[in-house]
């Protein structure tokens, strides 16, 4: 499966203990994989499986680090893929690649010796938005397949498939995908709030040396509405503006100037999209 965003961004491994804030999320999401591990006595009380759980929440606010983390805590396989990548020109090409991915979940699982898989499905909407009643066949298709692939898994499956999906625009997802027994479980990671973003920035901060007059609760300060990676962002901006002044440390200047940047960056890319 193509999993790009752990190419550039994002460690393969990865556990609830890297994420910063986001308590309540981590708490809810962990409540739901104590229930999928609880196996034996689902089957036992029949009781429908968890097949899918939304992630929903403003960009860059560590919603691929829950689902791997997800994967890591139960022990599964781990198979990533964005929504934009299965859109293509061709009607079918979308659904076969939806296909695929569930299949190399499974053989991969089935390989390595592990009894469940997560699929994790970023920017969900792409595919799954409002479906159009014919103009956009292999949007259609796609979704179908995903439903298809969703409605196929059951209890006694052997190894048992989890999938995850994030979005940022849960109202604009088609009903099908939100009905019981698909994505019935949603999660909300939202931007971190103050003591969130001081988690985040001391994670952050942990592989880098700053000098010891530095005070993280000050950029914490700066940072109101920033999102994880842009906190992420600023950490190394400041390492490489200390870089550029030949200095061995990064300082309470360089951090004030890296929330600068990142904040004139965002803004910039705001006016950009209008
Ligand atoms: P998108 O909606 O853009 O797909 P996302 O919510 O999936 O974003 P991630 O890809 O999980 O966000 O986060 C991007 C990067 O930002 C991470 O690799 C990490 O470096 C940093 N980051 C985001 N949130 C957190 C967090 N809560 N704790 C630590 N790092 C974070």
């Amino acid at each position: 499966a193509v999993d790009r965003k752990s190419k550039s961004r994002t460690p393969s491994y990865m556990t609830f203990e890297d994420i910063g804030g986001q308590d309540r999320a981590k708490n809810e999401l962990k409540e739901a994989l104590d229930f999928i591990i609880k196996h034996e006595d689902i089957k036992r009380l029949g009781i429908r499986p968890l097949k899918g759980i939304l992630l929903e929440g403003p960009p860059g606010t560590g919603k691929t680090l829950m689902a791997k983390a997800a994967a890591h805590y139960t022990n599964s396989i781990f198979v990533a893929a964005s929504g934009s990548e299965f859109v293509e020109m061709y009607v079918g090409v979308g659904a076969s690649r939806v296909r695929d991915l569930f299949k190399d979940a499974r053989n991969r699982a089935q390989k390595e010796g592990k009894d469940s898989a997560i699929v994790f499905i970023d920017e969900i909407d792409v595919i799954g938005g409002k479906r159009s009643g014919g103009q956009h066949k292999e949007y259609d298709q796609t979704l179908n397949q995903l439903l298809t692939e969703m409605d196929g898994i059951h209890t006694t499956d052997s190894p048992r498939v989890l999938i995850m999906a994030a979005t940022n625009r849960k109202e604009m997802l088609d009903s099908a995908l939100l009905r019981p027994g698909r994505f019935d479980r949603h999660i909300t990671v939202d931007l971190p709030d103050r003591k969130g973003r001081m988690h985040i920035l001391k994670l952050h901060a942990k592989n880098k040396p700053l000098e010891e007059s530095v005070n993280l609760d000050k950029v914490a300060d700066e940072t109101f509405q920033f999102s994880g990676a842009q906190l992420e962002s600023v950490m190394n901006e400041a390492a490489i503006y200390a870089l550029r002044d030949g200095l061995e440390k990064i300082s309470q200047q360089h951090l004030s100037l890296a929330v600068d940047k990142v904040m004139m960056g965002e803004r910039s890319d705001r006016e950009a999209s209008r």
